[in-house]
């Protein structure tokens, strides 16, 4: 192909002169232009997909197996042990399909998406980013509060993927392995149970959308995100074997779990069995049904077919989150004053106490963090400048900061 023709420069590919291209590029001894730089790159990536296996292989004998994904979250998070054995065995799985050589099985598996459901500050996201840590393949968090159906304020559907591209460093082939930890599920729920005659701009028209994503489909992702505008550069991605893993409070929904629960109860099944029902964690018994009373869409249900949940945090869980996990807030601490040299012990009252205050303003987990922040605010800012070579927190002094402390500022926190 002539470079030069009539003078004019062309790119070498297609031919095409300057002047009906978005951009020429110079190369050694000829020119490439965009549409076809950008062909190319779809080649490229094509090509790779093929040699994925070995672009990134994946040992079944190296990885993690369930009983070691669980003894590892075990580390960093407290009880949840349902959603842990969950989570564990999802992963090993989703390991275990990416392994399946296209075609060459004739068992082939498929994903099971998972819905993790328990009351804010349970440990979801905590359950999330700890698997993180041990994944061999990219992994992102996301949240469903962003989202609206094309045409509307906020945010498309598809940039859901678009983290996950980031994480992989927009290796499509590697970010079609990942794992995505959809956040807030619940916010897309219908509002209410009837199917709406107003367009539900966050509810069923979203569900719609990510259906197309859970379901395994091509779909086109913006590279940086946000909303799709026409000048940009689209990055199809198939979802086929992305695993999904959702996550959301689901706000009330134990009163539709007792709902059922009741009328189950009335009626020819009502067994002895059926009528122990443990109120103070309703969350147990949950099942797809609720989810679909709650407002999520059959088919979405149907899509993540392992439902698990997540207890509400008692007494124990809070006083073992505060000094049990491997980075717990305790530990956090006397690793500060450590790196001044400082011998940081607390009188084992005070974690009594701490978890008390957590309870009295019901602020969960998230609150004892705060609690100890107040506790410890004066402490931290002397102990530097002072020449101490130990300190013990004792009750008496927790008390008196606390009392001291704006505490309408912790129940915001
Ligand atoms: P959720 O996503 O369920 O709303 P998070 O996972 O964000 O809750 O939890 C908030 C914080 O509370 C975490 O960062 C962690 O410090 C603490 N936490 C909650 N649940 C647990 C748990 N089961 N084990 C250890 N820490 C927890």
């Amino acid at each position: 192909m002539g470079e030069r023709t009539n003078n004019k420069r062309r790119c070498s590919f297609c031919g095409r002169p300057e002047s009906e291209v978005g951009l020429l590029i110079t190369g050694m001894s000829g020119y490439i232009c965009d549409n076809c730089a950008q062909q190319a790159h779809e080649i490229v990536q094509e090509t790779m997909k093929g040699l994925g296996e070995e672009v990134n292989s994946l040992d079944l004998k190296e990885l993690p197996k369930p009983v070691d994904i669980k003894n590892f979250l075990d580390q960093y998070v407290i009880g949840q042990d349902d959603a842990k054995r969950y989570l564990s065995v999802a992963v090993y799985n989703h390991y275990k399909r990416l392994l399946q050589k296209d075609g060459q099985d004739d068992v082939e598996i498929e994903k099971s998406n998972i819905i993790m459901v328990g009351s804010t500050g349970t440990g979801k996201t905590l359950l999330a980013r700890t698997i993180a840590k041990l994944l061999k393949v990219p992994f992102t968090i996301v949240d469903a509060t962003v989202l609206t159906e094309a045409g509307y304020v906020g945010e498309d559907i598809e940039s859901l993927l678009t983290r996950l591209l980031q994480v992989a460093d927009y290796n499509v082939a590697e970010a079609e392995r990942g794992i995505v930890f959809i956040d807030e599920i619940d916010k897309i729920a219908r509002k209410g149970d009837n199917p709406s005659i107003t367009r539900d701009v966050s509810g069923e028209g979203v569900q719609q959308g990510l259906l197309k994503l859970l379901e395994g489909s091509v779909v086109n992702v913006p590279p940086q995100g946000g909303r799709k505008h026409p000048d940009q550069k689209m990055i199809p991605v198939n979802t086929k074997n992305i695993l999904f893993i959702c996550g959301g409070a689901f706000d009330g929904i134990e009163r539709k779990i007792a709902q059922r629960l009741n009328t189950n109860v009335v009626g020819y099944g009502a067994t002895k069995e059926t009528l122990k029902i443990d109120r103070s964690n309703m969350m147990q018994y949950i099942a797809p049904q609720d989810l679909k009373s709650f407002g999520l869409i059959p088919e979405i249900i149907g899509r993540l077919p392992i439902l698990t949940y997540l207890n509400p945090l008692d007494r124990d869980a809070l006083r073992n989150i505060l000094t049990e996990p491997k980075n717990s807030i305790i530990k956090q601490y006397i690793k500060l004053f450590e790196m001044d040299g400082v011998k940081l012990t607390f009188q084992p009252e005070v974690y009594e106490f701490i978890v008390d205050k957590a309870i009295e303003y019901k602020l969960g987990a998230r609150g004892l963090r705060s609690i100890v922040e107040t506790i410890m605010m004066d402490v931290m800012f002397e102990i530097p400048s002072l020449e101490v070579k130990k300190y013990e927190l004792t009750l008496e002094y927790a008390r008196q900061q606390m009392e001291k402390a704006n505490i309408s500022r912790l129940q915001h926190a």
